[in-house]
């Protein structure tokens, strides 16, 4: 053609991009959740599961935490004469979202109605929602996991509890006692320190009975707007806990004032803020003195949601990967078909099914609230699965960003809000090594949990050469001395690996537990190297088909 005559309004045809990954079953696909659920006493949940999977997987959803993570919340100090307001504005896309969680139980129902597989059923539901939107898990994870402290005070829990479990979301800035359904937060870091709260300067007066007055400062407390906080200050007994309501028992707002909202890498949906509490009344739950292991209950059911949100990010990473290469062509073939692409699918994939299986392993140890070895393995596996799990997070995802090319990079794909969001679950509650220090805390304080480890392994053993030797290794290892701090990556990363293993060699297919037992298990220079590394002899198509987004 000549070129000079070529039509002006087109430069090129739009050829080779992949179609956006929405409007699938983000259940029906993910084989590896379906047999977890199934084995851990939620079978019954399926179709309720399947339900969920198909609106979170709907294009209007994607779209909606789109919407709320492009306009970030806003901080509405003053109104327009000037008077304190400390509101925090969201967009309806927010509100939207958090409806929807509310609605489904992800806040309350393993409290509001318990029974077997409660906890795992909700577990699925929270994992499932991740993949598409962070930000308003944040408010759901805190009121969820505020319940049990607060439940040690009855009077408080006989107000609270019915608004906790009501599954209405109700946004409006008003007293908790007016209100549909409320939502929860909670206060420990200050500008001095995080991990180390026992040095809060925030101080608590008597007030009389159990009420009490705070004046001080936090230097995070997410999602401001919530109706209560669960927050540490000094009192003349040391240092406790307190619920800290937003509006005050006459009705009137409560001291708390917002400084401002946190610039942050990821999470933008979410509102996290600076404050400061002058003379905000507050009610103490427990007893002076005894506030950090009743906040630190709050942070346990919290660090197990660090690890679900992180495997469900994992598995929407793989799942973009995935659909990407097979769309996608280079030098003549789907990338897909390429064989390094082939192998780091693969590899992807493993770790996602690995994360998958581990959490919900977990949170079957908190259905099982009665049984003291479950205790036992709820009380080391909870440290030392939030910490490898969301240790592995941002590796996915920026492998799984890699896949997509430039594609991965830009803000349009979901791609760069999962790898962004990533860290987070890593430092809060308990940075990487606060976390793994608590690990060895558990084994010291009950060495018996090694048993239970034991226990929990001992069926897989015989199904593998190198999880039998691995097992033998990391468990002679937390028998003989399992107190050195320099080690205690090692030995967090040893137990969640060995319990993955495990877990793997039991109910995975042969192909999956033996990829991972080779390079996870076992001590090569390749083994938590970069991934696409697995054994020539991998059937990487095998272990792509299983987990592949359909
Ligand atoms: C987006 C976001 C939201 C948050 N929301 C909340 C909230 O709602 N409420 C709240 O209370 N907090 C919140 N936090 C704070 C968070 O929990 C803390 O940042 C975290 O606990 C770490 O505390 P820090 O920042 O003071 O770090 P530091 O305590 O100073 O720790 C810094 C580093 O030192 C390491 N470290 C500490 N002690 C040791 C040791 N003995 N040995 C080896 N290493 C050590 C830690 O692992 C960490 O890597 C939020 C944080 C973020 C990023």
């Amino acid at each position: 053609m000549n070129v000079r005559s070529a039509p002006l309004s087109t430069t090129h045809d739009v050829v080779n991009q992949t179609p956006p990954l929405e409007d699938y079953n983000l259940f029906a696909c993910n084989r590896a959740l379906a047999e977890a659920i199934a084995r851990h006493g939620a079978a019954a949940a399926a179709p309720w599961l399947a339900d969920r999977g198909a609106e979170l997987g709907s294009a209007a959803m994607f779209a909606l935490a789109l919407e709320a993570n492009r306009n970030a919340p806003l901080l509405e100090l003053f109104d327009r004469s000037g008077r304190r307001r400390d509101q925090v504005g969201f967009h309806p896309a927010y509100h939207e979202l958090m409806a929807y969680l509310k609605r489904h139980g992800a806040s309350s129902a393993p409290w509001a109605e318990p029974g077997p597989g409660a906890h795992v059923r909700r577990a699925a539901l929270f994992m499932m929602y991740a993949e598409v939107e962070d930000g308003t898990l944040c408010p759901t994870t805190m009121t969820y996991a505020a319940v049990p402290s607060i439940r040690r005070d009855p009077a408080l829990a006989a107000e609270w509890l019915p608004r906790i479990h009501s599954r209405e979301y109700d946004p409006r800035f008003l007293p908790a006692a007016q209100k549909r359904g409320v939502t929860l937060g909670m206060g420990m870091t200050e500008k001095q320190g995080g991990s180390d709260v026992r040095s809060n300067t925030t101080v608590a007066a008597p007030a009389g009975g159990r009420e009490y007055r705070i004046t001080g400062h936090k230097w995070f407390l997410s999602a401001p707007m919530s109706d209560a906080f669960l927050i540490l200050a000094q009192a003349p007994g040391g240092l406790s806990c307190f619920l800290l309501p937003r509006h005050a028992a006459d009705g009137g707002v409560n001291d708390l004032r917002i400084q401002r909202l946190k610039d942050k890498l990821g999470d933008r949906s979410n509102a996290s803020s600076e404050v400061e509490f002058w003379g905000a009344r507050a009610t103490l739950i427990g007893e002076e003195g005894r506030g950090v292991p009743i906040i630190l209950e709050m942070g346990t059911y919290c660090r197990l949601d660090c690890a679900l949100g992180t495997a469900g990010l994992m598995r929407q990473a793989l799942s973009q990967a995935l659909h990407h290469a097979a769309h996608r062509t280079a030098f003549g073939r789907r990338l897909a078909e390429q064989p390094l692409m082939a192998n780091v699918l693969a590899d992807l994939a493993i770790e996602s099914e690995a994360a998958t299986a581990l959490a919900l392993r977990l949170a079957a140890a908190f259905d099982a609230q009665d049984d003291p070895v479950e205790a036992l393995l709820r009380r080391v596996l909870t440290p030392a699965v939030k910490y490898w799990i969301c240790k592995r997070g941002p590796a996915v995802a920026a492998e799984a960003m890699e896949v997509l090319g430039g594609n991965g990079f830009v803000e349009e794909g979901p791609l760069a809000r999962i790898y962004r969001q990533m860290p987070l679950n890593s430092i809060w509650e308990g940075a990487g090594n606060v976390i793994c220090l608590d690990v060895l805390r558990a084994l010291g304080r009950h060495p018996e949990a090694v048993d239970a480890l034991a226990t929990e392994v001992a069926p897989a053993l015989a199904g593998d050469a190198r999880l039998a030797e691995f097992a033998q290794r990391i468990l002679r290892g937390l028998r003989e001395d399992s107190g050195d701090e320099a080690a205690a990556r090692r030995t967090a990363q040893g137990i969640a690996t060995l319990v993955q293993g495990a877990l793997l060699v039991r109910y995975a297919p042969n192909v999956v537990a033996d990829a991972f037992c080779v390079t996870r298990l076992c001590d090569d220079a390749f083994a938590g190297g970069a991934f696409g590394a697995l054994p020539r002899s991998t059937d990487f198509r095998a272990i792509a088909e299983r987990a592949w987004p359909r």
